[in-house]
């Protein structure tokens, strides 16, 4: 009786994961539906790793045999549908998120992962451009306010009304803001190492590059490198000038990366398919060839319309729809200009 009980048990057991690696299957192949219309596919890198799709932006949800790892999380309207599809690639929930950078498409569904009692990590610097785009227009207003007393002060002078305003001034920092979010965040930075069964990730720091701070991972026995939107395969690199990202800083992000790879990895890009080491160096060279392009045209006193107006420069490029992402060839010549700007200062 009892034998023949647990027999029913493990069968039941049996047919329920059935189901659910059938629902898995039905995972990698079709695109899943939750209420708020958000659409995450999870496709299989590896046994334990798989990468969740929505809007063409990849995470990663490695599958430990305690826990399940994500890196990035989607934004609000994707974080329920991806939580539902990282658990269904398991018998384990997800129990860590791990942030690239600050972007709303990585960090915006935080909130709702910590609500569902994962702990969330976050290099530190990312932590607080968290923060700071979240209160984005209070620090604007404040700057306003600040700028506005400087103003009054200097005309003021050192008279009675100009040391009021003087301290006004000073006891308008940033008092108003909440300083924390409404999530905790543990923090790290340059390096992180995780260690899970039979896998080491080691979390790298990679400053002024796509962001101020961006995190790629390196999963060591899988040999997958997941590279946050260090890597947008087959589009032209967004550059966040506001949050102090740089295109030396990208270039030099993409050296790292191609350090790390062998012929036999697997590169997850932030956006885009699935790569590896040669399609990264296809990249880093499409990056160096547009930006000579730039430098050359500046350097011989062209303006920006006469750069844009320049098609040799990127043709090879859009014809591979490199110009169909979120950053239009304009946009990308026009921070390659800037970039040119920067670098050599015109006398005049
Ligand atoms: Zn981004």
């Amino acid at each position: 009786m009892k034998k023949q009980f647990f027999l029913f048990t493990f069968l039941t057991f049996l047919s329920m994961s059935l189901m659910q690696a059938q629902e898995v299957t039905e995972a990698s192949s079709d695109s899943q539906k939750d209420s708020g219309g958000a659409f995450v596919a999870a496709k299989k890198i590896k046994d334990s790793l798989y990468y969740l799709s929505y809007r063409g932006n990849n995470v990663v949800a490695f599958l430990g045999r305690d826990y399940t790892v994500l890196i990035d999380g989607h934004d609000e309207n994707a974080a329920p549908q991806t939580l539902t599809t990282a658990g269904r690639l398991s018998l384990n929930s997800v129990r860590f998120l791990v942030n690239t950078h600050h972007h709303n498409d990585r960090t915006g569904g935080n909130a709702y992962f910590n609500d569902s009692g994962v702990t969330i990590l976050a290099n530190e610097q990312t932590y607080n451009n968290v923060w700071a785009d979240t209160n984005k227009e209070l620090l604007q207003d404040l700057k306003a306010q600040r700028a506005t007393l400087a103003e009054a002060m200097k005309s003021s002078g050192k008279s009675g009304r100009g040391e009021e305003l003087s301290s006004k001034y000073n006891r308008l920092s940033e008092q108003n803001i909440e300083k924390a979010l409404d999530y905790p965040v543990m923090t790290f930075t340059d390096k992180f190492k995780m260690s899970l069964d039979n896998e080491t990730i080691t979390f790298t720091q990679v400053l002024k590059a796509h962001s101020g701070a961006d995190v790629f991972a390196f999963f060591e026995n899988n040999n997958v490198l997941a590279t946050g939107d260090l890597f947008i395969n087959g589009k032209y690199p967004f550059i966040d000038e506001e949050f102090k990202g740089s295109i030396d800083g990208y270039l030099a992000g993409i050296n790292q990366l191609i350090g790390l790879c062998n012929n036999d990895t697997v590169v997850v890009p932030g956006h885009g398919p699935i790569a590896s080491k040669s399609d990264l160096e296809a990249y880093k060279r499409m990056i160096e060839y547009t930006q000579k392009g730039v430098q050359m045209d500046f350097l011989l006193g062209k303006s920006l319309e006469e750069v844009l107006a320049n098609k040799s420069i990127t043709a090879n490029f859009d014809a591979k729809g490199y110009g169909n992402g979120n950053v239009k060839t304009k946009d990308y010549l026009s921070m390659l200009y800037r970039a040119a700007e920067k670098r050599y200062p015109r006398r005049n």
